[in-house]
Parts: C-alpha cells; sequence; structure tokens
C-alpha cells in the first residue's frame, strides 16, 4: 500500500485522503519534516497559499520539501498546491517551493466565474473528461521548456507535468473523481524514490 502524504497544515486535506482510500493507498496527514520522511510522494492540496506558504516556512519543511522533490519524489499539486509549486508567483505574498518551471497569476479566474465546474479532457486519462471544480484558480501563465501540458481549458493549460511532479489548477478532489489520483499513483510507484 503506497503512503501517499497530504500537507495538512491548511486547505482541503480530507477530500484528498478521502480519494487516496478509495483507491486503495494510505493518506498520511504531513505537518511536519519526520512525517515527510515517511512517505513516498505528496500531495499539496487547495486552500490559501500565503498562509500555506507561512505556515510551511514555520513548521521548517520548505527545504526538506524541495530536497525530497529535486531528488524525485511524486507531487500533485492542486490550486494552491499549484501556486506552491511554481517557480513564479504574480499576485500575492507566496514564497514559494520555486520548483515547477510556469508561472502563475493568482485568483484570475475572475469574479463573475470565481468558482465553477466544468468537464477537463486529459490526454492520457483517456475518455471520459474529467469533472473537476475551479474555486477561486490560478491561471498558468508560462510553460517552461521542460513542462508537458496535459490538458487545457478554453485555451489556456490547467493540468501540467514536470518529470514526477504534477499540478492542475482546478480541483478534482471534490467532484468524485478519481481517476487522476489514481495516475498519480501510478507516477508514485514507477518511481523508486523515498522506497
Ligand atoms: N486563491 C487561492 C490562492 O491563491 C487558491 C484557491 C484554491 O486553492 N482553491 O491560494
Amino acid at each position: 500500500m503506497a503512503r501517499i502524504g497530504i500537507l495538512a497544515l491548511q486547505g482541503d486535506v480530507a477530500e484528498h485522503a478521502e480519494v487516496l482510500h478509495a483507491l486503495g493507498a494510505e493518506p498520511v496527514e504531513v505537518r511536519t519534516p519526520a512525517e515527510l520522511a515517511g512517505v513516498e510522494g505528496l500531495i499539496l492540496p487547495g486552500g490559501e497559499s500565503p498562509a500555506q506558504s507561512r505556515l510551511l516556512q514555520r513548521a521548517g519543511l520548505l527545504e526538506p520539501i524541495r530536497r525530497r522533490a529535486l531528488a524525485g519524489m511524486p507531487v500533485l499539486g492542486t490550486c494552491a498546491g499549484l501556486i506552491l509549486l511554481a517557480r513564479e508567483v504574480t499576485e500575492g505574498p507566496v514564497e514559494s517551493l520555486e520548483l515547477l518551471d510556469v508561472a502563475v497569476a493568482r485568483n484570475a479566474y475572475g469574479r463573475q466565474r470565481e468558482s465553477f465546474e466544468a468537464d477537463v479532457w486529459v490526454e492520457p486519462l483517456g475518455p471520459p473528461p474529467l469533472r473537476v471544480a475551479f474555486i477561486r484558480a490560478p491561471i498558468i501563465t508560462r510553460v517552461g521548456p521542460g513542462v508537458e501540458v496535459l490538458a487545457t481549458f478554453e485555451g489556456l493549460p490547467v493540468l501540467v507535468r514536470q518529470g514526477p511532479w504534477l499540478a492542475a489548477s482546478f480541483h478534482p478532489e471534490i467532484t468524485q473523481e478519481v481517476r487522476l489520483h489514481r495516475f498519480f499513483l501510478s507516477l508514485a510507484e514507477a518511481s523508486g524514490e523515498g522506497l
């Protein structure tokens, strides 16, 4: 059973844990470097990225997560988690992990459409499209050459991958979808890091 960490400082931790349970993985709440050491992959949940980044620093987790991720640990970031992973963040006092070679603009999906559900076609998952929620979501404004775009929505990238790191501007965990997490678990299984 894969032990998958969920950063549990702030945000929608329980929803990710439920999906992992449903897929037969073991969710582990991560609040300390010692807890991080025991997991094979890490989910950075949605929430409020400025708060999360402050708490990450306070918990002494910023550098340990960076180190593990650079050593090949699979990471899935959703919404605020994408912001934490990004190298460049506009609109916000967010010190990110500066891993994923993308730029993101926080809260960029606009006022009238701050939150909405949508069907997103994800190439590696095949049909049907993934039903997901955008909640005051960031827009990915730049994608580096080593970053693969796995899904777009209205012409903009919304799901990207750089090696073992996967990040989405949407929430896949609150619409009864398990397929993106299953894909993430397959990345975690394929990577020998941390085992
Ligand atoms: N707007 C939030 C931020 O900038 C992200 C929202 C979310 O995670 N649903 O951190």
